[in-house]
């Protein structure tokens, strides 16, 4: 239905304690190396795995579990409502500029919040080859010749 697409790293049943309920859940669990647990792309990828698993399973996903194996750290990631409608908005505002070939939106040029972004480098690759078609290729190309 939204049109994702993904690989869940784990689907697992937990069970959530809250302050006095206590609920048995099926909810997606994301592994990540690292020690960083305040990486917002992690947090995002896990929300809208739950959009994911709400379609494979057509049940309602509350939340979705983040585990970060070098810190052994687990982060309960909530569904937000206004949230992922916001990913879901950009994602389809980006897959129109992709589809009608059109130029990106002006970058942000923000030292702070594009120095921070989890997208800069695919996002000054694209703006700098100013093509989306080129920036494509060009990306495809780099991760085939850069992959190990
Ligand atoms: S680097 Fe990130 S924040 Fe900056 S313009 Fe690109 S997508 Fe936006």
């Amino acid at each position: 239905m939204f049109g994702l697409k993904g690989m869940i790293d784990a689907t697992v049943q937990a069970t959530i304690i809250d302050h006095k309920s206590e609920k048995v859940l099926t909810i997606p669990l994301e592994l990540k190396t690292g020690k960083s647990t305040t990486v917002m792309m992690h947090r995002a990828q896990t929300m809208l795995y739950t959009l994911l698993m709400s379609d494979r399973y057509d049940i309602e996903v509350q939340c979705g579990l983040l585990y970060y194996l070098e810190n052994k750290e687990m982060i309960r990631v909530p569904a937000v409502r206004d949230e992922l409608r916001g990913m879901i908005i950009s994602r389809n505002r980006l897959a129109s500029y992709i589809r009608n070939r059109e130029v990106l939106p002006d970058m942000l040029k923000s030292r702070y919040t594009c120095g921070n972004c989890y997208a800069k480098e695919t996002c000054f690759i694209y703006h700098k080859v100013g093509s989306i078609p080129r920036a494509m290729f060009l990306t495809k190309k780099v991760l085939t010749d850069y992959s190990f």
